[in-house]
């Protein structure tokens, strides 16, 4: 196993950001991740996890080794009535799996069809979009020890998956690499169809017409037309999340914006949208350093001069003090930056 040097990671990552890595192994194999840490550990280096590069922000030279999971193959590992147990590797691509799963009627995984990225770090934010998220049809994933190099199994309480949140971006931060993840499917149709959105572009549909695939072809229409591709604008899709508040926050803002939205998340604490408060502020279309809130969606940040990531930081930065300012608001930023 010899890395690549001085590699260019403007193409692998969604954002364009320009990055060169030292060092760069895409490893096709556990063997291949084990030579590739036991490498950086001999020259006492840092490794960096990359996957589709669709949730990272990257700076312009990572001096350690970037390593890149990409082991394929995917199987039905248990059938049982209606119930099927479907693992994947961590490097298949991710909507391409979710795409494989709806042909075979593996149901479960519509919702989340056309998510860029690779299945491997799909449980490290708990992906989730239109009322389904990951944990909800997540069985167990496999995760090589960085320190050990031994193979472990996480199930769903060992993840503590949350709102965009597992155990691997917190107290497990820096220690695993996903390997594989087994979803529980059913041959069933289940639909998820009460998010507004979805709801609004079935209105007039037959019940009995409303199968898995219209869902996944619905939600596939709605991502198009919403969100920006990041082959022509690119961006890392959402670039905060949405933050949780005290219902008492809540009624404060109700009071100026009677038209704010949100959802409950417990008695006292509602979850509002990130993109309402960016709009309101005024974010919505403006350009700031080279980097651009798009237009139709203010919670997406672009990047359409592909600048450095420290342009992107510069916008998103003033976007939370102006937030903090106006809301007493404090908005986290999703992507992960890689150092
Ligand atoms: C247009 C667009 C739309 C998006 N829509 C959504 C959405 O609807 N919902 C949503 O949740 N997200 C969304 N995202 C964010 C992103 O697609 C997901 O977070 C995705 O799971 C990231 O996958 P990736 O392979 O690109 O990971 P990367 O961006 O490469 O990495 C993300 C993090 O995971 C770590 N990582 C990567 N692979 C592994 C591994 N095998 N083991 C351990 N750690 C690993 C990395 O070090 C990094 O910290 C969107 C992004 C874009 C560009």
């Amino acid at each position: 196993m010899t890395p690549l040097v001085n590699v260019n990671l403007q193409r692998l990552n969604t954002l364009a950001v320009p990055s060169v890595a030292a060092n760069f192994v895409r490893a096709t194999s556990i063997t291949d991740l084990r030579d590739a840490l036991a490498w950086a550990q001999q020259r006492q280096m840092s490794v960096h996890l990359l996957g589709g590069g669709s949730n990272v922000l990257l700076p312009e030279r990572i001096d350690g080794l970037v390593l890149q999971p990409a082991l394929r193959g995917v199987e039905v590992l248990e059938e049982q009535g209606d119930t099927l147990l479907v693992r994947s590797a961590a490097g298949e691509n991710w909507h391409r799996f979710v795409q494989f799963c709806t042909a075979k009627k593996y149901y479960g995984l519509e919702n989340l069809s056309l998510i860029p990225g690779l299945v491997g770090a799909a449980p490290i934010q708990n992906i989730g979009a239109y009322g389904v998220e990951l944990c909800d049809v997540f069985d167990h994933l496999q995760a090589l020890n960085r320190s050990t190099g031994e193979v472990e199994v996480f199930d769903k309480n060992k993840c503590e998956f949350d709102y965009r949140e597992s155990v691997f971006k917190q107290r497990l931060r820096n220690q695993y690499i996903v390997v594989s993840v087994t979803f529980r499917l059913s041959r069933t149709p289940q639909i998820h169809d009460h998010y507004p959105a979805i709801k609004q572009e079935l209105l007039g549909l037959k019940r009995s017409a409303i199968t898995p695939e219209v869902i996944a072809h619905t939600v596939m229409e709605l991502r198009r037309r919403k969100l920006p591709s990041p082959d022509q604008i690119p961006n890392v899709g959402s670039f905060f999340k949405n933050p949780i508040i005290s219902v008492e926050s809540f009624e404060k803002i109700r009071e100026m914006y009677p038209d704010v939205a949100a959802y409950d998340v417990a008695s006292n604490q509602k979850k509002i949208a990130a993109g309402w408060l960016i709009e309101k502020a005024g974010w919505k279309g403006r350009t700031e350093f080279g980097v651009k809130v798009h237009e139709q969606q203010a919670l997406v940040l672009t990047n359409p001069n592909r600048g450095p990531a420290k342009q992107v930081l510069m916008l998103a930065k003033a976007i939370q003090s102006n937030i903090k300012a106006r809301f007493d608001i404090e908005l986290e930023q999703e992507p992960q930056f890689i150092e």
